[in-house]
């Protein structure tokens, strides 16, 4: 079958490593209770970091990457799946120490997977994806913390692109005021056709700004990192909530105490990766039935397998917009 591969010469791990679409058997995939035939995957921000190898996301060599997937059950050594069954895998290290999606088959956990929900098709979780997944994490971390429509405005940033684009639709279908951030005034049209109500320049939150600014949003999603996150949360209402979950324009946080301290700001952190099966659970069932699918449809673009090394380094360059969904075997699910 066919497969994305990242290798490294047995004689220089510490060398650099190449990429190349290639052919595997089931006998290589890993170990795992589950064999799954994937129908849909996905290309996320961390695929673009472990093809290009720009972070050092991949763990073990040769790896097949590919952070998610939606497909059909072959075989399952775990009763809690049956053959047949659809599922979908975010996460848990797949991807990253455990060969992933990018491939026609992958053995993994079964406690990794979650049922396709009801009222979703493959392509359409795939569409969603773990960047849609972590967009639902947010808006659930946002109300744990008491956030409502009522509260006020909620800003989210880098707006255009996986995560950003599916928290912007969320939102506005729940009711909230949506201000999308973004670097590319080409895409203010998309965003508002998203359901954003304004649009605001990233370049206002891209500079070292003070500790505290003046008080704009009742809470924050933030894909940006380093100034994007300290100006968002430095101009957090008093009492508001900032969801942080990526890292596109830096790992740093140059921020003070002072949001904190003196507003009574919290700052919730949002990880997909190993998040517990009950909340992804409740994140998927509530995607199913939150998200607007005509939203979906136009926030995605499907992109052919041979394609998909050559567009990684888009994601670094944040020239994509919204989902980028790879068909492996669509006519499964
Ligand atoms: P995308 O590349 O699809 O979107 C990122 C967007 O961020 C871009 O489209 C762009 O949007 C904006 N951006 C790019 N560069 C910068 C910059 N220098 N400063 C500010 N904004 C920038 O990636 P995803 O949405 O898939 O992922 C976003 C982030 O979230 C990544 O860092 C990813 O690793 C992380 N992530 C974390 C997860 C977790 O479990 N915590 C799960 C999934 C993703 P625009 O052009 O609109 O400004």
């Amino acid at each position: 079958m066919k497969a994305i591969l990242i290798e490294k010469p047995d004689d220089a791990p510490k060398g650099p490593q190449t990429v190349r679409e290639g052919q595997i058997t089931t006998a290589d995939l890993p170990e795992g209770e589950v064999l799954v035939d994937v129908a849909y995957t996905t290309l996320n921000y961390k695929d673009a970091l472990a093809i290009t190898g720009a972070s050092p996301v991949v763990r073990s060599f040769p790896m097949v990457p590919g952070i998610d997937f939606a497909g059909v059950v072959r075989e399952s050594a775990d009763p809690a799946w049956k053959p047949g069954d659809k599922v979908i895998l975010n996460g848990w290290g797949v991807g990253e120490k455990h060969w992933g999606g990018l491939a026609e088959q992958a053995r993994v956990k079964g406690d990794w997977l979650v049922p396709l929900p009801e009222g979703l098709s493959a392509r359409q979780a795939m569409a969603i994806g773990t960047a849609g997944y972590t967009a639902m994490l947010c808006v659930m971390a946002l109300e744990r913390h008491g956030i409502t429509p009522a509260s006020g405005e909620i800003v989210v940033t880098g707006a255009a692109g996986g995560v950003g684009s599916v928290a912007v639709a969320l939102l506005a279908k729940a009711g909230y005021n949506v201000a999308a951030v973004t670097g590319r005034a080409s895409e203010a049209e998309f965003l508002k056709g998203l359901g954003a109500a304004s649009i605001v320049d990233r370049a206002e939150l891209t500079e070292p700004g003070r500790p505290l600014g003046k008080e704009r949003w009742a809470a924050g999603i933030d894909v940006a990192g380093s100034h994007v996150l300290a100006n968002v949360i430095a101009q957090t209402k008093y009492r508001g909530v900032v969801a942080a979950c990526g890292l596109a324009a830096g790992m740093d946080l140059p921020s003070s105490v002072a949001p904190f301290i003196l507003r009574g700001v919290t700052l919730a952190g949002v990880d997909s990766v190993m998040c517990p099966i009950e909340d992804r659970r409740e994140a998927w069932s509530r995607l199913a039935k939150e998200l607007d699918l005509a939203k979906l449809e136009a926030l995605m673009t499907e992109l052919p397998f041979d394609q998909v090394i050559e567009t990684a380094p888009k994601f670094l360059k944040g020239e994509v917009r919204g989902r980028v969904v790879v068909p492996v075997a669509p006519d499964l699910a």
